[in-house]
């Protein structure tokens, strides 16, 4: 007996086995990368401002920067005149406001020294070399003050965080042209099946397209790992062994072969090239799930059927590969919403059903089923935005029960 057969049909919940997977992983080493490669990337460092943002006190309006005490009782029947004897803009150095006198000022423009307070270009009328004040303004108005954004020291993105666009410019804002973020996870995709044949091949007979490739390449490239398609195994041990002879991944997932059919074999070839730690998982899709080690690498033996191949990712590799990066966020977003209909579910299974959502107004978000339910069904797979959770120990859930749902969109 091997050491895969000596674990025997024992369930393990969900909740245990992603947990007891997240406490084997520690995050990957971290790697410097410039702001156009770090789109995506976990930062590993704490990002804080260089230098005072604004950097100096300027123009929030196109207007007039002046002193506040020449501007008393301004109004539009009394303005005041003051002399424009000079121009500040944007990228230039100013020059300075004398009293009884105003500068022109564009948005973004240094204040000048000696000026106060900006009055917009609406509040002024113009007359040769003067301009016509209508508003006394308040001091300090439309002046955007030098680090009343950020003061230089300040952290404002943690480690943990997934880059995106606006962090991109935001650490661009703060003095930086490179970050520290986590190293990209190496992972190794297979498939396994006698019947597959690659996306394009010809099918016929039997034959299957293996659909999961492609999808676990694209899941583990928008988790932040970096994937390689290592093939596809004949359903024989020599087949499946020679695939996951390979070196140099963090991480290796395979589809498929994973159950106890007769020509199932990634469990018994794991348990010899590695070690085995959880099969079997109290879950539907998704039932016969395999996380183990092979090598140095996490492996990750996921279900056949595409929906099932797709919801395991979502619950066991997405998290993992997430977890190698540091990141702070390791699932999806949920949201508890209300089932808009009854669902039926297997007893003693946490079940995930492909769900649409839709909004209702000021109440939660109503969840209705995307179709039928199989676990080789791509219909409502490709049509469903959440995956709804049904606790493990309900046989139906009734129309109206408030549920979480995992956000796919
Ligand atoms: P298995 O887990 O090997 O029993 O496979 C379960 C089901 O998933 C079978 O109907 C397979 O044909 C199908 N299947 C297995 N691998 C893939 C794949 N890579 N792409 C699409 N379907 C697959
Ligand atoms: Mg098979």
């Amino acid at each position: 007996m091997t050491a895969a057969k000596a674990i025997g049909d024992t369930l393990e919940t969900v909740a245990a086995a992603q947990q007891r997977l997240l406490d084997s992983l520690t995050p990957l080493g971290a790697e410097l990368v410039g702001l156009d490669g770090a789109l995506g990337r976990v930062l590993a460092e704490a990002v804080e401002a260089s230098h005072d943002l604004p950097g100096f006190d300027n123009s929030a309006m196109d207007g007039y920067a002046v002193r506040v005490t020449d501007l008393l009782g301004a109004r539009v029947e009394a303005p005041v005149s003051l002399a424009v004897v000079g121009e500040s803009r944007a990228g230039a150095a100013p020059p300075e406001l004398t009293p009884g006198a105003a500068i022109r000022i564009m948005t973004g423009a240094p204040l000048p020294a000696g000026a106060d307070t900006v009055v917009r270009q609406e509040d002024t009328q113009r007359r040769g070399a003067d301009v016509l004040v209508e508003v006394a303004t308040p001091r300090g108005t439309h002046v955007r003050r030098r680090g009343e954004d950020l003061r230089a020291g300040q952290t404002v993105l943690e480690p943990g965080r997934t880059l995106s666009a606006i962090d991109l410019g935001v650490a661009a804002a703060l003095g930086r042209d490179e970050v520290l973020v986590r190293r990209r996870p190496r992972v190794g995709v297979l498939a396994t099946g006698d019947e597959l044949v690659a996306a394009g091949g010809s099918l016929g007979g039997s034959r299957v397209i293996d659909s999961n490739s492609p999808m676990l390449i694209a899941a583990v490239r928008e988790a932040g790992g970096d994937p390689t398609f290592l093939g596809i195994a004949a359903d024989t041990p020599d087949a499946v062994r020679g695939l996951l002879r390979v070196d140099g991944y963090d991480v290796i997932v395979s589809s498929a072969g994973v159950s106890v059919g007769d020509h199932d074999h990634v469990r018994d070839v794991v348990a010899e090239l590695g070690e085995v730690n959880t099969w079997r998982i109290a879950m539907r899709p998704g039932k016969p799930m395999l996380i183990g080690t092979v090598g140095t690498a996490l492996f990750l033996g996921l279900p056949g059927n595409p929906v099932s191949a797709s919801v395991t990712f979502e619950l066991f590799v997405r998290p993992a590969i997430r977890r190698l990066q540091g990141a702070a966020e390791l699932m999806r977003r949920r949201l508890s919403v209300r089932l808009g209909e009854a669902m039926q579910k297997p007893v003693g299974l946490e079940t995930y059903a492909r769900a649409v959502l839709q909004r209702a107004d000021g109440a939660l978000p109503v969840a209705i089923s995307s179709g039928a339910q199989g676990s080789h069904m791509l219909r409502s797979l490709a049509a469903a935005d959440c995956l709804l959770v049904l606790p493990a120990e309900a046989a139906e859930l009734p129309e109206g029960a408030i549920v979480e749902a995992i956000l796919l969109r």
